[in-house]
């Protein structure tokens, strides 16, 4: 059994995420050797190592002993020679196979043949590293997310020739390191590059039909418990960045055309529209996204008769919200379970849970042009002016219009108008998260609870995609991916095996 234990660690590549591994594994008391092919830039990351530690020690975040500590800890070398003892070798050079060979290959020179090495690449095979070296089953990938000293994931990257004792010690290791560690397999884009995809692409796709507007759709996903809106966050990683990791994805899919990437981002990126770091993204900045204009809405009109749909959570969280809504009219409304869908009838009137169906299907399959879909209720119970997207069959009249958006806004919602689009803006995006998630289980890249931790680790969601399935169901998801794909035809919206497979199995 391989032990890291205190073991001295060199790590190769005093960058952005070298130096952050480095404090890291220095504070866990590790000797750590720190090395860079650039003169003097290992001992320029360790002077500016200290002043960050100052900082925490000013700001009564560490304690100044500690922080002398860490730093004794850490001695930057330029000549790799020097690492002979280390018994783990983390690698955090450029992202480039030939150059990872090149280093890890010399390395087995001076290292002993017992010493773990590590890569943090973040999209490169494990396995392709491996090929070449003396003892490939030795190298392991353990992937942090930037910044290191604070992102709890690390993605413990198995390819094909590492060891299980190797992959396991490094578990261990980054554990002891005070991390959360998952497992996966070397695939593209390990797990929280390849499941966060559709986060992206789904709004990319919106925003190429003109579905909503960026800022919409940011408020929209932050209803739904985001910390940060697509659009609002691609500005942020910057767009050529999220764009070359959705081409690299995609590549290394066989140009697999659910991984597609947008023509929005790639005009973007042509244009120079970085985000953030350029001034202009989808919102110009510094201002950011602009305030959402100020709807007027109408009180609901006095109703003969209403009926909520549906059964479980959302439902229950309607009939509340209905009941409190027409509480002033002296009546509340009734209730039925079994009809197969969420929403309310109000004196005839359809307003519905995206199923996946647009208004205008569902008007035609009602035969009643009084129809308007929701967006996927997920934060329970919502908070007070939730954003909330909705949209009205094209057919209906006036007076449905302006009723469905005072519906909403009375049952405690900031509704949002949308395209009359499948699935709107949050159903179809945790649809094909979950969709991911699934596919990512199918073919052994990690667990559902890995899939969970590393989702809520490595880009903060507010919860895990296995999560959401389990508050929602697999045969709706299945029936809301199905009406994507027949509307949009193409492979994104295929369904995973996994998903289908437990959905057939729910309505056996
Ligand atoms: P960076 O450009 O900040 O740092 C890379 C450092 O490696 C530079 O100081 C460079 O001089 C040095 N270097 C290059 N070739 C070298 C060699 N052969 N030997 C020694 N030093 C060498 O890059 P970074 O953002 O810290 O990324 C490093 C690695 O971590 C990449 O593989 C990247 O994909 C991965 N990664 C980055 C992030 C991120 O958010 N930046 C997150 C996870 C993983």
């Amino acid at each position: 059994m391989t032990k890291l234990h205190h073991t001295p660690v060199l790590v190769v590549g005093a960058g952005i995420m070298g130096t952050g591994i480095a404090q890291v594994a220095a504070q866990a008391g590790h000797p750590v050797m720190l090395h860079d092919t650039r003169d003097g830039a290992a001992a320029a990351a360790k002077t500016k190592l200290a002043s960050t530690l100052q900082g925490l020690v000013a700001k009564g975040k560490l304690a100044a002993d500690a922080a002398d500590a860490t730093l004794a800890r850490i001695t930057p070398t330029d000549v790799l020679q020097d690492a002979a003892g280390a018994g783990l070798v983390v690698e955090a050079i450029v992202e480039d196979l030939a150059a990872k060979r090149h280093l890890l290959q010399r390395l087995e020179g001076i290292v002993a043949p017992t010493c773990v090495l590590a890569t943090n690449t973040s999209s490169i095979s494990v396995t392709a590293i491996a090929n070449g070296l003396q003892h490939p089953g030795r190298l392991v990938g353990m992937h942090f997310f930037n910044p290191v000293p604070l992102m709890k994931l690390v993605e413990v990257v198995s390819g094909l020739h590492t060891e299980a004792s190797v992959a396991e010690a490094i578990h261990t290791l980054a554990k002891a390191w005070g991390k959360v560690p998952v497992h996966t397999r070397s695939t593209p884009g390990f797990i929280v590059n390849r499941i966060a995809r559709p986060y992206y692409a789904e709004t990319l796709a919106l925003l190429l039909e003109q579905a909503a507007t960026p800022a919409v759709i940011d408020a929209c996903l932050r209803g739904a418990g985001f910390r940060m809106g697509p659009c609002e966050l691609m500005d942020l990683i910057g767009h050529d960045t999220n764009f070359a990791v959705t081409n690299s994805v995609y590549d290394a899919n066989f140009q697999d055309k659910r991984y597609m990437p947008s023509l929005v981002q790639r005009e973007m990126v042509d244009g120079g529209l970085l985000g953030r770091k350029s001034g202009r993204g989808f919102y110009r900045y510094p201002d950011g996204a602009p305030a959402l204009p100020v709807a007027v809405l109408e009180a609901p009109n006095t109703a003969r008769e209403v009926t909520v749909h549906g059964e479980g959570a959302i439902a229950d969280l309607l009939e509340t919200a209905a009941t409190q809504a027409l509480a002033g009219q002296g009546w509340g409304p009734a209730r039925l379970r079994s009809t197969g869908w969420t929403g309310l009838v109000i004196d005839g009137a359809h307003l519905v849970m995206s199923t996946g169906r647009t208004a205008g299907e569902l008007a035609a399959e009602l035969r009643t042009q009084q129809v308007a879909v929701f967006d996927r209720i997920v934060a329970l119970p919502a908070a007070p002016g939730t954003a909330l997207a909705y949209a009205v069959n094209e057919g209906a009249n006036p007076n449905w219009r302006t009723q469905a958006a005072a519906w909403l806004a009375a049952l405690g919602f900031a509704p949002l108008p949308v395209a009359d689009t499948p699935g709107l803006v949050v159903a179809r995006t945790l649809a094909m998260l979950i969709n991911e998630a699934a596919d990512a289980v199918l073919q052994g890249v990690c667990t559902p609870e890995g899939a969970d931790a590393a989702m809520k680790l490595g880009v903060n969601y507010p919860a895990g995609p296995f999560e959401w399935l389990a508050r929602w169901n697999e045969t709706e998801v299945v029936r809301l991916l199905d009406t994507l794909d027949n509307h949009y035809r193409g492979e994104r919206y295929r369904v995973s095996p996994w998903l289908r497979r437990r959905a057939i199995k729910e309505t056996a």
